[in-house]
């Protein structure tokens, strides 16, 4: 099989074995075209994976399209507080006339994107929002849907609300398997863990000096130490939690700043305005507190100089399936401190390459210790880099791709299996 340059730069990070793998998984799969369908063509894990894979998966003969469908604001409404019950925040049954008037909407947003005009060998549908799709439309068939988000203990009518549509799929994959949907049947469910890809612009590596110019050009003084937590403003992320954080700290360090970095762009993010008033009305006045929202600022250089170069990397998830956010800053030698929520605990290993805490107390203790121990943070930090060196990058994606591909190309040659059945 013809190889890949984009993938075979890979080499040194993953080895020889590994690219053999993936060209042996590719092969059979040579020519096909698969449709990837989402809602958000920036902001957010799912558009980030796309970028990095797509190129790559076009070099190596398995033809890629992505077609975006965006949702209007009503829309967005819904699938808010569907995505706070897939993640176990809230708890209740969707009213059944709610849930009509999203599939109606839905089902005429998509209508009208043409996305069944589309013509492919195997359809891709990415997150909850879509998960409808293959049932409206059969053509779109046979299909794969990925949830990216925190299933692990999902509220039992978000849930059963979901599982009505995964009959019209073939493979569905979850990004842990913690967060497998329990019921389903085991030849129908395929893991892909997300990956970061080193050599796009927000991971490969930037000098200090040229790292703390963007930093200073975005109002941080390089000179004093820096805590960052880079995340969508959003609920899940617990920007608050951050500032409290901070705030003890301080009480240690009067000199430490801190950073919320979120640029606003996905557009389905409809709570984060909301948030960043929240936030912006804790910080009041406070100098040493940055909130960096901006778009136009916040491109990838800076945010890799925020992962990069901050003294401290938290992330204060209430719910992450799996947080690309943490992969990211511990390719950068970042010791992360996360919480126990599913993707993070298989992501960081507790005082190995960075910590686990849930309460603002201990997190704080952990930020202050790292910032003023830099030995263990330096320790810490190489394990963290070989940890994402080892799991984290882009070819063990693909090769979990090539696997769901296969799967569902295997599957559709069979009656669709049929849940309970
Ligand atoms: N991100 C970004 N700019 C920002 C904030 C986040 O480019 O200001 C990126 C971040 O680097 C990561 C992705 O958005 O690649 C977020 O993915 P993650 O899995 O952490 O969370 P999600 O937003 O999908 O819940």
């Amino acid at each position: 099989m013809k190889r890949s340059a984009m993938l075979d730069r890979y080499k040194r990070f993953v080895g020889e074995d590994l690219l053999e793998r993936i060209y042996h998984a590719a092969e059979p799969l040579s020519g096909l075209r698969i449709l990837h369908v989402n809602t958000t063509a920036q902001g957010g894990g799912v558009a980030e994976l796309l970028h990095a894979l797509i190129p790559v998966m076009d070099e190596i003969g398995i033809i890629n399209t992505w077609q975006v469908i965006p949702l209007d604001d009503a829309s967005n409404l819904f699938t808010a507080h569907l995505v706070d019950l897939l993640q176990g925040l809230e708890h209740g049954n969707i009213a059944k006339q709610d849930q009509q008037a999203f599939l109606d909407r839905l089902y005429s947003i998509a209508l009208k994107s043409g996305v069944e005009q589309n013509q492919a060998d195997i359809y891709f549908i990415h997150d909850f929002q879509l998960a409808p799709l293959a049932t409206f439309f059969p053509r779109l068939r046979p299909a794969i849907w990925m949830c990216h988000v925190d299933t692990a203990n999902p509220d039992p009518g978000g849930k059963a609300y979901i599982e009505q549509f995964l009959d019209a799929y073939n493979v569905c994959v979850f990004n842990t398997p913690l967060s497998i949907f329990k019921d389903l049947p085991q030849e129908k469910t395929h893991v892909i863990t997300p990956t970061i890809d080193p050599f796009g612009e927000k991971n490969r590596f930037i000098t200090q000096a040229k790292g703390l110019q963007l930093l200073a050009r975005c109002g941080i003084d390089t000179t004093r130490p820096l805590i960052t937590q880079v995340s969508r403003f959003g609920n899940w992320k617990n920007p608050w939690q951050v500032i409290d954080v901070y705030r003890l700290v301080k009480q240690e360090l009067p000199s430490v700043q801190v950073a919320l970095v979120g640029a606003m762009e996905a557009a389905d993010d409809i709570n984060a305005m909301e948030i960043l008033k929240e936030i912006q009305g804790m910080a009041g006045d406070d100098p040493d507190v940055h909130l960096l929202y901006d778009p136009a600022v916040i491109k990838h250089p800076q945010v890799n100089a925020f992962q990069r170069y901050s003294s401290v990397i938290l992330q204060r998830s209430t719910r992450e399936g799996f947080g690309l956010t943490v992969t990211e800053a511990m390719w950068k030698y970042q010791p992360v401190v996360g919480t126990s929520v599913t993707g993070l605990r298989t992501q960081i290993i507790d005082g190995q390459n960075g910590y686990i805490a849930d309460d603002t107390e201990t997190c704080a203790k952990y930020t202050l210790k790292l910032i003023q121990d830099r030995e263990l943070w330096h320790k810490l930090g190489k394990r963290a880099h070989e940890r994402v060196k080892g799991n984290y990058l882009l070819p063990m994606m693909i090769l979990q791709y090539l696997g769901a591909l296969a799967k569902a190309r295997g599957a559709s040659e069979e009656p669709l299996l049929v849940r309970g059945a």
